[in-house]
């Protein structure tokens, strides 16, 4: 009798935990199925990203040093001095991957809206094209069908579409209320909380220096992506870095290469996480990149916008499959516009298809 009782409660503890178990949303892939991440670091010069800290930016002392930022950042030629500043891009991406926007290689990434602050830059690169519309960084629902609204439509691609970033214009830009697509941005890093971990990240970001006022620094939202990559499967997921910009407004040269460095870390850990996953081992491709250039000189590099030459230049980096290792492209030339239509086909679909105006993918091969 004991006996029979005990097996009855083990059989119920078992029921329960299946239960439980699939009461949690967790999609799995099938192997084929090919994802995408996409990590943008806002206002990060194409000068630091391919070649490091610039010691003529450094403040120095009356004899001359740069202090701790010169002994993090400072090396002798621009090859170390990039690697000290973003080690997984110049030592995995670079290597495994392919780069676009080495002026040294006479490769060319710009913009094409002219406008060259936040808002056109992010329409321009989802949308897959300027907009004259999108004039202003005010939080104005985006008129067009960005790529990730597009794919969150598609089959297989339901529901399966997140979006984080600090700033809250983010959820305009992607017209979450007409997209759906889940958003976790501002002061709610993670849209959804379910989980005691889900709320110890908005707790955190509700804790940090309120530094800006739209949203927190950028780690309690690289946070609530890597918990949503853990544990809802996106297909798509983008990552909206953004600390090194108002760092860089500021004039503080020191915290804007201390953005950058950690955003490396950041993309370093994202895709990590990934490859840790059999769902996306191997079949998952990142794309990283940035919304807008910066001014060229020490007068005007804390700056950007129409007004500011050289702001239009950007840099592209991607890796995983569907990209060749070719590292560096020489004497090639290409837009962000062209992001969108990338983005697509990194997951098989073509975006192409249902906005023709979009500009066309990347091409990858030699
Ligand atoms: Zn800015």
């Amino acid at each position: 009798m004991k006996i029979v009782r005990r097996i009855a409660v083990a059989a119920a503890l078992a029921a329960l935990a299946l239960i439980s178990v699939r009461a949690q949303p967790q999609p799995v892939l099938q192997p084929q199925q090919r994802s995408v991440i996409v990590i943008t670091i806002d206002g990060l010069r194409w000068q630091e990203f391919f070649g490091g800290a610039d010691p003529d930016y450094f403040k120095r002392d009356k004899s001359g040093s740069g202090g701790e930022p010169e002994r993090r950042f400072g090396r002798a030629d621009g090859g170390a001095r990039r690697t000290a500043l973003m080690p997984f891009m110049w030592n995995t991406i670079a290597a495994r991957g392919q780069i676009f926007g080495d002026h040294d290689a006479a490769s060319d990434s710009r913009l094409t809206n002219g406008l060259w602050f936040s808002y056109p830059g992010y329409n321009e690169m989802f949308a897959g094209r300027a907009d004259p519309r999108i004039d202003t960084n005010d939080k104005i629902p985006n008129p067009n069908v960005t790529v990730l609204e597009w794919l969150n439509r598609r089959p297989g691609f339901e529901g399966r579409v997140a979006a984080f970033g600090s700033w809250d214009v983010l959820p305009s830009i992607v017209n979450v209320e007409r997209s759906g697509i889940t958003v976790g941005s501002g002061w709610k890093p993670v849209p959804a909380p379910a989980t005691d971990r889900d709320n110890g990240i908005n707790e955190l970001a509700a804790d940090l220096p309120r530094l800006w006022e739209y949203g927190p620094p950028d780690a309690p939202i690289v946070y609530a992506a890597l918990e949503h990559l853990r544990t809802r499967r996106p297909r798509v997921l983008y990552v909206m870095l953004g600390e090194g910009d108002e760092w860089a407004h500021e004039g503080r040269y020191d915290l804007y290469l201390d953005a950058a460095q950690r955003a490396d870390r950041f993309i370093e850990r994202i895709w990590n996480v990934a490859q840790s996953m059999p769902e996306y081992r191997d079949q998952t491709t990142l794309l990283v990149t940035t919304d807008h250039g910066r001014g060229a000189t020490t007068k005007d590099w804390t700056d950007h916008g129409r007004e500011v030459p050289a702001a239009e230049r950007t840099w592209i980096a991607l890796l995983g499959p569907g990209v060749p290792p070719l590292g560096i492209r020489h004497e090639v030339k290409v837009t962000t516009a062209q992001i969108a239509a990338t983005i697509a086909q990194m997951v098989g679909e073509d975006f192409r298809a249902a906005t023709p105006a979009a500009a066309p993918p990347l091409r990858l091969e030699r």
